[in-house]
């Protein structure tokens, strides 16, 4: 099944090369066995160079639909640290079109900060709009309008939504799985399956592609989506609603079930204070793996998963659990006032 070049993408679903493909499968030995696992981790934060993380595999397909539909600018929004607008940028940057990024900001009168990601939307020649947290909740709104702003004035627009999460951006998290499915067939990790599937959740795109692949290439039995702001039901609809779009687009896809104890499975439990904020306990693990690993996790997302394998840890004691490291450095060096250093 896996020997289908490109499946399940329809023949002649356009997809640009953006990543650097396939990301290692690697042990970080002595973490795992602080953790009592076998821990094994996708190294998807090495897609690329300053655009690497996971939205890249989403934008491969996302923005081959822009080219194919003549776009000359692209629209997408995310927080004002978001990794999904500065890989955007960099990408578009890549491909020669422009990009506007709408993020969201307390205060968007204060000027806009020279660290992170905003240096390299910046950068990118990205166009910056501010937005409020109140505007941000209508943001599917806001894009269309943008989007026809650009296209009365002889632009060709193509919006991406919120990290790239539908079910079109979903399918290169399914192509990630089935790359897992030929790295253990190549021997990787022992060749066996796993038992486990966790990363961090932000937008439910990844979780709905990463189900979806699972199950299809037989990669893990279950998937744990480690929510880094909304809580589990708000995430499940959401990811629901992906994986439904991503099975239109890609009928072979099996159907997968969402909720607790299900083969995709939201974790509420490491979201800490807020969106971007991460606990006391939490900074401290992005250390210490950082010091039994030489992994370099972030505060807004991948610390927040790894810090929900350590509260599972006994739970999930021996088994086989792939973490999918996801990105995020750029938001752990706009946070290094955070880390008690
Ligand atoms: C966006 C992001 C995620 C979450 O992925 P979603 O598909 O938005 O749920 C996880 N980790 C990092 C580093 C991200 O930038």
């Amino acid at each position: 099944m896996s020997s289908l070049p490109g499946f399940p993408l329809a023949a002649g679903t356009p997809r640009v090369r953006l990543a650097h493909l396939p990301t290692p499968l690697v042990r970080p030995a002595r973490l795992a066995e602080q953790l009592g696992l076998d821990l094994w981790v996708k190294r998807d934060d090495t897609t690329g160079g300053a655009e690497a993380g996971n939205k890249l595999r989403k934008l491969e397909l996302l923005l081959a639909d822009a080219l194919r539909r003549k776009a000359d600018v692209v629209v997408t929004c995310g927080g004002l640290q978001s990794n999904h607008a500065r890989a955007t940028a960099l990408a578009c940057a890549s491909l020669g079109l422009q990009s506007v990024l709408l993020l969201r900001t307390a205060d968007p009168s204060a000027p806009l900060p020279r660290a992170g990601n905003v240096v390299l939307d910046r950068l990118a020649g990205a166009e910056v709009r501010l937005i409020t947290p109140e505007q941000y909740r209508e943001r599917d709104r806001l894009l269309a309008e943008v989007a026809s702003e650009l296209r009365a004035s002889g632009l060709e627009p193509y919006v991406v939504p919120e990290g790239g999460s539908n079910g079109l951006g979903a399918l290169g998290y399914v192509l990630a799985m089935a790359e897992v499915r030929r790295q253990l067939e190549l021997g990787l990790a022992g060749g066996r399956r796993f038992d486990l599937v966790v990363h961090a959740c932000g937008s439910g795109g990844t979780a709905a592609g990463t189900v979806l692949g699972a199950r299809a290439f037989d990669v893990a039995d279950r998937v744990l989506a480690v929510a880094v702001c909304d809580d589990a039901p708000t995430f499940e609809a959401r990811i629901g609603a992906i994986v439904a779009e991503a099975r239109t687009l890609a009928p072979s896809l099996p159907e997968v079930t969402v909720g607790r104890g299900a083969e995709l499975e939201v974790d509420q439990g490491s979201r800490g204070p807020a969106y971007a904020v991460a606990t006391p306990e939490q900074l401290a693990r992005i250390t210490l793996v950082a010091r039994l690993s030489g992994l370099v996790l972030d505060p807004v997302y991948t610390g927040k998963a790894m810090s929900a394998l350590f509260e599972r840890a006994a739970e999930l004691r021996g088994k086989r659990v792939l973490f999918v490291h996801t990105g995020g450095l750029p938001g752990l060096l706009a946070q290094g006032d955070a880390l008690a250093l």
